[in-house]
């Protein structure tokens, strides 16, 4: 059968949904399940189970029984090497399904969804199955007289949150090194993004990974989540999402037992072109993708375009060309470019943006309008506004959303001072035909990543983490393993 055709036929829900994940059972939530609502036509898909805090002390207390038992974290490494592979098995053999349930309540693109979500959760479980076995412990440079050893050991159990964008990748980042590393895991899925994480644990009890290792709870952040951040027995947090929700994660954790708290939080991405960019056309084709692909919900989407005033007219033109070929539309059809906005208040909240900045001075050069309004789904027309100021809410402010704003500058020193201008610090794009500017921005601009004549890419092999109000705590790469152990010191007495 065609792919497009299996698309339209696959299930709508997983068997698991309306259910919580604990100790290897599929369990009621004891609060009032929640409707899950699909962006693509704004109806009614299934219904989620909601974890109320006892729910969730009861899924921490069994990762920690699970941990302390050994049944996982006392594997062999190589047990634990063969069940993440098999979990890799398994996502690449169902990869369509886990796409197209991602889709289904996400909104994202199934085009993007297929390389984004399955594609790149396998390689991740994979990543950190062949990373277990060579994290090696230390001998410390001591006196003769004594032994220094420094262990690394597993946390116990981990806390994940985890936000709606990319829940499938995103929850790999945060699973595949934490089970890696022999911990036992509690993740809660974002509300409007739970079904392929379901699926996805489904999947790892079919690996074998023993009951109780992951258990998933899904539920309204300001309980389910809540409640996590505020558990007396996880050891580490993990989460992706915003900065408003990270703030009150680390006042949770200063509440209760410390946990660590590692926070991925939101961006506001400059995307730099100067005038002596080797190929503008392919620099604004890129510019618009940086923005517009899975309807601006992407952490690191090229949000602010700081354009050589030289060159900006040109470039606008070749951005707007390029940009009107990219509509949204129906997010289960392989030809689409931009999907559905994730949620009714996520739109309202992208219009508003668009308001604002208009009444602030921005000047509308395309869209700026809702889209297909009679599917009943939460659409918007990729929008971008220029003659935006540092002092202009959209400027600032992360929308998460397809709206781009374009300011000019003049000198390298002033793109950098604008680059520099907000309170975030993820990622950047530079395009720049002069290596020796390309590197002096590379050190100039405070962010996690900074792409040069090119925007977005990345695979497992490099962290992907922010500073400033981006964050702390890095994914991906061998760098995320020390989220997921500690160090313990044996002295030894010769
Ligand atoms: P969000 O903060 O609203 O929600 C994220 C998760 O936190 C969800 O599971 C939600 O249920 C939970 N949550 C909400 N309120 C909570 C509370 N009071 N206590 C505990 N948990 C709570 O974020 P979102 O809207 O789902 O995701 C979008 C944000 O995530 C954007 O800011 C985006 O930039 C960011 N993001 C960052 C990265 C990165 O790697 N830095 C990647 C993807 C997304």
């Amino acid at each position: 059968m065609a792919t497009q055709t299996l698309i339209d036929h696959l299930a709508v829900a997983p068997v698991a949904a309306g259910r919580l994940l604990i100790g290897g059972d599929w369990v009621d939530g004891q609060d009032a399940p929640l409707p899950v609502l699909s962006p693509i036509n704004g109806r009614q898909l299934t219904t989620l189970a909601s974890a109320s805090a006892a729910d969730v002390d009861r899924a921490v207390a069994t990762a920690r029984a699970a941990f302390d038992d050994g049944r996982w974290s006392r594997q062999p490494p190589a047990a634990r090497k063969a069940v993440l592979h098999r979990l890799a098995d398994l996502i690449q053999t169902h990869a369509l399904e886990l796409a197209v349930l991602g889709v289904r309540d996400n909104g994202t693109e199934i085009s993007m969804a297929l390389r984004a979500e399955p594609g790149s959760a396998a390689g991740t479980f994979r990543y950190y199955a062949e990373a277990l076995d060579k994290v090696y412990g230390e001998i410390a440079p001591t006196a003769p007289d004594v032994l220094g050893l420094i262990h690394r050991e597993p946390v116990g159990v981990v806390a994940a949150i985890v936000p709606w964008n990319f829940p499938l990748m995103i929850g790999a980042w945060k699973l595949a090194p934490a089970l890696a590393m022999g911990n036992s895991v509690v993740l809660k899925p974002a509300e409007t993004a739970s079904l392929s994480l379901l699926r996805l644990a489904e999947l790892a009890l079919e690996a074998g990974l023993p009951p109780g290792v992951l258990n998933v709870v899904t539920g309204p952040g300001h309980v389910t989540g809540q409640a996590l951040g505020l558990s007396m027995d996880a050891d580490v947090l993990v989460f992706t999402g915003s900065g408003a929700t990270g703030r009150r994660l680390l006042d949770y954790s200063a509440r209760s037992n410390l946990k660590r708290c590692y926070l991925e939080l939101g961006g506001k991405s400059p995307n730099i072109v100067f005038a002596d960019a080797p190929d503008l056309a392919a620099a604004a084709k890129a510019a618009a993708t940086a923005i517009f692909r899975n309807a601006g919900q992407v952490c690191v989407a090229g949000s602010r375009l700081l354009v050589d005033r030289a060159v900006q007219d040109d470039f606008l033109a070749a951005l707007a060309q390029a940009t009107q070929k990219m509509t949204p539309g129906n997010p289960l059809d392989l030809s689409t470019q931009i999907g559905a906005v994730n949620s009714e208040p996520q739109l309202d909240r992208n219009l508003g943006f668009i308001a604002d900045a208009q009444a602030e001075g921005g000047r509308l050069v395309l869209g700026g309008h809702r889209a297909l309004v009679e599917t009943g789904g939460w659409y918007l027309e990729p929008t971008i506004i220029a003659d935006v100021a540092p002092h202009h809410r959209l400027f600032q402010h992360e929308v998460f959303g397809p709206v781009l704003s374009v300011t000019p500058f003049e000198t390298e020193a002033e793109a950098i001072g604008l680059a520099n201008a907000t309170d975030y610090g993820l990622a950047a794009g530079v395009w720049t035909g002069n290596l020796s500017r390309a590197h002096r921005m590379v050190r100039a601009i405070r962010a996690g990543v900074v792409h040069v004549n090119t925007y977005g890419g990345a695979d497992g092999t490099v962290p992907l983490g922010g500073v400033r109000q981006s964050g702390n705590g890095h994914d991906k790469s061998l760098h995320a393993l020390d989220k997921y152990t500690d160090l313990k010191t044996a002295w030894i007495q010769i």
